[in-house]
This record gives C-alpha cells, structure tokens and sequence, in this order.
C-alpha cells in the first residue's frame, strides 16, 4: 500500500482571485480522489508542522525571519511579485514540509516503500535565500538534508518533473554531491535561472515548447537513468508537479496521463533497482484542476501498484 500524507491546513493558504496556485487545487484534487476506490487503498496521513530549526538547515536565517515578520494577522500581503501570504500561509508550508519528513521516516520503518504528499504550497523553486515561484520553503530539499542526517542514507536522488526548473533544489545542493537533482522542464520558461553548469549530479533535461510523449520519453531515459546508475541511491524523492499536461494554462508542454503513469513506473524500477523501492513523491504544480486530478490518480494508481 502506499502512503497518503496530507493537510487540511494545506487549504488556509489563500491568494488573490486569479492566482493560479489556489486552494481549489487541492481541495478538488482530495474531493476527487475521495469518490475513487483509490482511496481505500491508501495508508492515511495527517501532516504535521515542521519545525523551524529543520527549516532552516537548509535556509537562510535572514529568510525565515523575514517570512515570519511578513505573514500577516489578517488579509493577504504581496511577500513578492508571485507569493501572496495569508495567516495561514506559514502553517500550510510547514505542514508540507513536515509530510515530507514524516514520509521519509515511514518509507523506512515499514515494508510499505511509497509514500505520495498532497500538499500546498509547493516548494521546489525556493532557493536558500529566496522564497518564489509560489514556493516558501523547499520541501523536498528539507527532506533530502533530513535522510541524509540517517545512519541508513549516503546518497539521496530528486527526480523533478514539474515543467518548470526546479531551481531552489539546485540551489541548496549545488555544492553537495551526495544529491543527484534531475529535472526536465519547459526552456525557456520560468524561472530562467540556469545560473549554473550541470555537474555531475545536477542533471538538466530542457525541453522545447510544443513537447509531447514520445520526445519526453526518449529525453528522460537519455539523461535520467546512466545518472541514477551511477549515483546508485539509498532513496528516491520526486518532486511531482504535473503543469507540463497539455491541458496546464502555465507552460506548453503536451503530456497527459499516460505519461505520468509512465515515468512512474520507471521511478518504481529504479527504486526497486537501487533504493530498496524507496520513494516519496512530494505534489509540486499543476494548475487545470482536471488535469491535475486525473494526472494525480495516475501516479498514485501506479504507485499503489
Ligand atoms: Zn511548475
């Protein structure tokens, strides 16, 4: 079975109306999975709140506080050109960072492997001293520093497939090797910041606007995999943002469910291969409520295979 973390506090971080990053994503995203007998087939997780001393060991204090002298009693405030924060803006983050956490803990200590996070906001364009991108704190690089803290954990892989960049990822791990960061992602596009010459473990797949199935495919198994060979890791973390369906306002990359189901099932395999069958998948973007459902549903149906 696969585990299900997620958090009603995830729906209290508000933004303006036309905001794409919106509690109805997640609320429609649970309604619909909740009328699927998906759900009865899921471990059920409620996430807790991180605390801020895990935080910031891979932010910058200056940033935190920041972020704790902005988050408004009422209302909403502009943190950024893209961040709008809520009074429970900080709470919803620390929630999904805590689902991290906790998923990479119960991925070890139970024989069930996979664990998939429905949470808000997302996290992977946070940089160590940049909340954007709709992203606070960077969820999956809290976790990745977290299991690399484990007795059991030497190298960790983040596999992003969110069709922007997870640039915040690369960020904090630029300068250690024991993370291989793989992302595909629409280029050019948000957030142009390529600052950086792939290293070894810091993998690039741009793609070109107009891309479909067979060209990503072929891309993710050109660059992907000789890099999980290689970097052999103890655990598998995906950071799943599904804005490059075809059906996404964001980008103009032409996905759809099939190929969720698809690179799924290679992330199974090559946790099987090399993590034990390790994986915790972490919800990142994805804007067409429909799309994102249904693209949901295919990665768990996969995962919970
Ligand atoms: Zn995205």
């Amino acid at each position: 079975m696969t585990h299900f973390f997620t958090s009603a506090d995830c729906l209290d971080h508000l933004v303006a109306p036309g905001h794409p990053e919106r509690p109805e994503r997640l609320a429609f995203l649970l309604s619909e999975l909740q009328s699927s007998s998906l759900w009865a087939e899921l471990i059920h997780h409620d996430a807790r709140e991180a605390e801020l001393d895990v935080i910031a060991r891979v932010h910058d204090h200056a940033l935190l506080a920041e972020l704790e002298a902005a988050s408004p009693e009422r209302d909403l405030v502009a943190f950024s050109a893209d961040n709008h924060m809520s009074p429970g803006t900080l709470v919803a983050a620390r929630r999904a960072v805590g689902a991290v956490l906790d998923a990479i803990d119960v991925v070890f200590a139970t024989d069930d492997r996979r664990a998939f996070c429905a949470v808000r906001p997302p996290g992977h364009h946070a940089e160590e001293d940049a909340a954007m991108g709709f992203c606070f704190y960077n969820s999956i690089g809290i976790g990745a520093d977290a299991a690399l803290r484990r007795d059991d954990v030497e190298r960790v892989a983040v596999l992003d497939f969110d069709v922007h960049h997870g640039n915040g990822t690369v960020d904090l791990f630029r300068d250690r090797p024991e993370v291989l960061v793989c992302s595909s992602f629409q280029h050019p596009h948000y957030p142009n910041r390529l600052h950086d010459v792939p290293g070894e473990h810091l993998v690039y797949s741009p793609l070109a606007a107009g891309t479909a199935s067979d060209s990503f495919r072929q891309t993710i198994e050109r660059d992907w995999l000789p890099a999980l060979r290689r970097h052999d890791p103890d655990l598998i973390l995906v950071s799943a943002g599904f804005d490059a369906h075809a059906a996404d306002p964001l980008a103009d990359i032409n996905l759809d469910e099939d190929d969720y189901s698809w690179i799924t099932e290679l992330i199974i395999a090559k946790a099987a291969d090399h993590a034990n069958g390790r994986i915790v998948s972490v919800l990142e973007g994805g804007y067409d409520l429909s799309a994102l459902a249904r693209s949901v549903a295919a990665h768990l149906e996969a995962l919970a295979t």
